[in-house]
C-alpha cells in the first residue's frame, strides 16, 4: 500500500504531470504580487519601443488595470505609455541585470508600481520577467507618511554621526582644521534640506497655512543660496549672473528651500570640482532662476519624470536620496503660481530653471494652500 503510494507520487512527478514549470505557476498565482513575462521589441538603432505581453498571472489585471494583456504590445494596451519603461526593460534585457524600483505612470491613471524586473534566459534572450505590484494606496495614506517619516529619521543619522564625529576628532586634537568645518557645515547643510522637506510634508499633511510673504530681495536670498552651497563644496568654481535686485513679496523660507534644494541637486549630482552657475533675471511680473551643473546630465525621455514623487534615475545607486526632493520643489513653485522644468544633455550638464510670478502686494492666505 505504502510502496504504491510512494510510486505513484514520483511517477506522477516523472511523467510529467507536476513539471518544474507547473510547480512555478503554481507559485506564481499564489504569491499577492503581480507577474508577467514580456519580450521586449527594439528598432532598426537597438532602441527599445515596446514590449509584448507572453504571461501573466491570474492578480496581474487587478494590479496593472489592464485586462487580456497576453499577445498585445504595451503601447497597444497603454498608447501613451511613457518611453522610460522601454528603456528599463530594454535594459534589463540587453545587460541581463535586474533592477528593483518604484516609479509612478502618468498613463497609467497615476498608478504607483513597486517593481522587480530580471531577464529571463541568457545573453540572446530578450525576455523579461516583472513581479510587481500597485502600491497606489499605499503610498498615499498612513503607511506612505510612515515610511517617509522613517527615511527620513534614517537619512538625518548619516550626517549627523559624520558632523559629530567630525568635531570630536577636533576636540580631541585640540586642534583647528578648515576641512572638518567644511565637512561639519556640509553635513549640516544636508539635515537642513532633509528637515525643511520634513517640515512641509507634515504641513502639506495637516493643512496648515504658512504665509510667511515679507518684502525681500529675491537677488538677496539667491546669493544667500549660493553662499550656503559654497560652504558644502568650496572646491568648485561658483558664479551668479543676476539682473540685480528683484524687489517683491516673497516667502522667503519657501525659496530658500526651492533654491537649497535644486543647489543641493547639482552638488551631489556633479564632479566634486565642476562649476556651478545660478542665474536670476526678471521682467517686471515675472522672475526667473535658474541652476546649471556640468554633471553627467540626463536622457531627455526621464527628464518629465524627475518630479514624479519618489523618482531617481538610479535608484540603486551610490548617491544618497529619496527621489521627493524635485518633487516638493514642484509642489512649492505651483503652489506660488509659478512652474519648474529642466533641461539637459548627457555628458555636458543639466540647468533647472524656475519661473515664478513677482507679487508687488502682500498675499491674501487661503485656508487650503497647503504650503
Ligand atoms: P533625490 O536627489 O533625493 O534622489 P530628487 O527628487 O531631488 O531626489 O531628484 C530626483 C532624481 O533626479 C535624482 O535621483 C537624480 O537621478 C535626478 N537629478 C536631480 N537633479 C539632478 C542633476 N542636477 N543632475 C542629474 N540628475 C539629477
Amino acid at each position: 500500500m505504502t510502496d504504491t503510494g510512494v510510486s505513484t507520487a514520483a511517477n506522477a512527478s516523472l511523467d510529467g504531470l507536476h513539471p518544474l514549470e507547473d510547480r512555478y505557476r503554481l507559485i506564481l498565482e499564489g504569491i499577492n504580487q503581480a507577474f508577467c513575462v514580456v519580450e521586449m521589441i527594439f528598432d532598426d538603432q537597438g532602441i527599445p519601443i515596446d514590449y509584448l505581453f507572453l504571461e501573466t498571472n491570474i492578480i496581474f489585471e487587478h494590479h496593472s488595470g489592464l485586462a487580456d494583456a497576453v499577445g498585445k504590445t504595451a503601447r497597444q494596451l497603454v498608447p501613451g505609455l511613457e518611453p522610460i519603461w522601454f528603456e528599463r526593460y530594454g535594459k534589463v534585457a540587453t545587460t541581463g541585470e535586474s533592477i528593483l524600483f518604484v516609479d509612478s505612470s502618468a498613463a497609467m491613471s497615476g498608478r504607483i508600481f513597486d517593481i522587480n524586473a530580471f531577464r529571463i534566459g541568457g545573453d540572446d534572450s530578450r525576455t523579461v520577467g516583472v513581479l510587481f505590484a500597485d502600491i497606489t494606496e499605499r503610498m498615499s495614506s498612513d503607511q506612505m507618511w510612515l515610511n517617509y517619516v522613517a527615511m527620513v529619521s534614517h537619512d538625518l543619522g548619516t550626517p549627523m554621526t559624520i558632523a559629530k564625529g567630525q568635531a570630536q576628532l577636533m576636540l580631541r586634537r585640540g586642534t583647528f582644521s578648515a576641512d572638518r568645518v567644511t565637512t561639519i557645515i556640509d553635513q549640516i547643510g544636508r539635515m537642513e534640506r532633509l528637515l525643511a522637506n520634513l517640515r512641509t510634508a507634515v504641513r502639506a499633511k495637516n493643512g496648515w497655512v504658512s504665509l510667511h510673504v515679507l518684502q525681500e530681495d529675491l537677488d538677496q536670498v539667491v546669493a544667500d543660496s549660493v553662499q550656503r552651497g559654497r560652504l558644502q563644496s568650496p572646491d568648485r568654481e561658483w558664479a551668479l549672473t543676476s539682473d540685480g535686485p528683484v524687489p517683491g513679496y516673497w516667502d522667503r523660507e519657501r525659496l530658500e528651500q526651492i533654491l537649497d534644494n535644486l543647489i543641493g541637486n547639482a552638488i551631489k549630482y556633479s564632479p566634486p570640482a565642476s562649476p556651478i552657475i545660478v542665474r536670476l533675471s526678471a521682467n517686471g511680473t515675472m522672475a526667473r532662476f535658474s541652476v546649471t551643473d556640468a554633471g553627467a546630465g540626463i536622457a531627455p525621455e526621464t527628464l518629465p519624470h524627475l518630479f514624479q514623487r519618489f523618482y531617481r534615475v538610479n535608484p540603486g545607486g551610490a548617491t544618497p536620496g529619496m527621489g521627493l526632493g524635485l518633487y516638493i520643489t514642484q509642489t512649492l513653485v505651483t503652489a506660488k503660481g509659478g512652474r519648474v522644468w529642466a533641461e539637459s544633455e548627457v555628458g555636458v550638464g543639466s540647468t533647472f530653471i524656475v519661473e515664478l510670478p513677482i507679487r508687488h502686494e502682500p498675499e491674501v492666505a487661503s485656508a487650503n494652500s497647503p504650503v
